[in-house]
């Protein structure tokens, strides 16, 4: 096949084109932030079902206190009733088991206080848990909301990059003659359409050729289409191929 040396090089544009095309399709399709935003709601999932554990530790450590401020209650209703009872009697044996008991109440109630605080200290520790897990959930939604924003501003990014190629791509297209469009398009729907000969390496494919190849390209004309020996794509040849 003959083509000028000028629609050529149109083609050898169409391959860069199409080359841009692909990685912004890729691009669009493939935002790197994907992985990452995937990999943090797997991990927020994690620290919610922790937190729900962690929530679950704090309740039962409210519902122990308030058992406990009961009892404290009823120990101190008891004690105040034995109080007003033994004030009142005159009876020597109903005021020595009235005492009995007040005593027995006290280290009851002394009981119940330090176990209160040991609880009231757990409640302590789990609220602080609690705290920390939700600020480390809300890091979490944070990074997120950050990394999705960012792959739909890349997503944006090269869908306008695609559909200008595409449009550029489009103009370059229809100024290369039909036959010679014709053979592109069947190369570079298997592989790379087009590459530059430069310094005797072919850029389709980046293998330097070999010295019977270059050999055979100095003999073709310059508006002969020629194809590389190794990939098979349009060999465009300029001052840079070193023949
Ligand atoms: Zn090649």
């Amino acid at each position: 096949m003959k083509s000028s040396h000028a629609d050529q090089l149109l083609v050898l544009e169409l391959a860069s084109l199409d080359a841009a095309i692909s990685r912004a399709d890729h691009a669009r399709r493939n935002p790197e932030q994907t992985a990452r935003v995937q990999a943090l709601l797997t991990q927020r999932q994690t620290q919610s079902a922790e937190l729900t554990t962690l929530l679950g530790a704090r309740d039962d450590a409210r519902v122990e206190l308030a058992r406990l401020e009961s009892d404290v209650s009823l120990v101190d209703a008891r004690a105040a009733r034995d109080n007003e009872r033994l004030a009142a009697t005159s009876n020597v044996k109903e005021a020595q088991g009235l005492e009995r008991e007040l005593a027995a109440l006290a280290g009851r109630k002394s009981d119940l206080e330090d176990t209160q605080l040991e609880i009231m200290e757990r409640l302590e520790n789990a609220d602080a848990a609690v705290a920390a897990q939700e600020a480390a959930i809300a890091e979490t939604n944070a990074e997120g909301a950050r990394l999705s924003a960012e792959g739909k501003d890349a997503v944006a990014a090269a869908t306008a990059t695609w559909e200008g190629a595409t449009r550029d791509r489009a103009a370059v297209a229809s100024r290369v003659p039909a036959d010679l469009l014709a053979l592109y398009e069947r190369l570079a729907a298997r592989g790379v359409g087009a590459g530059l000969l430069r310094r005797r390496t072919c850029e389709g494919c980046h293998m330097v050729l070999a010295g019977t190849d270059l050999n055979a390209l100095r003999q073709a004309t310059e508006d002969d289409v020629v194809m590389c020996p190794e990939c098979g794509c349009i060999l465009v040849r300029t001052d840079e191929s070193g023949l």
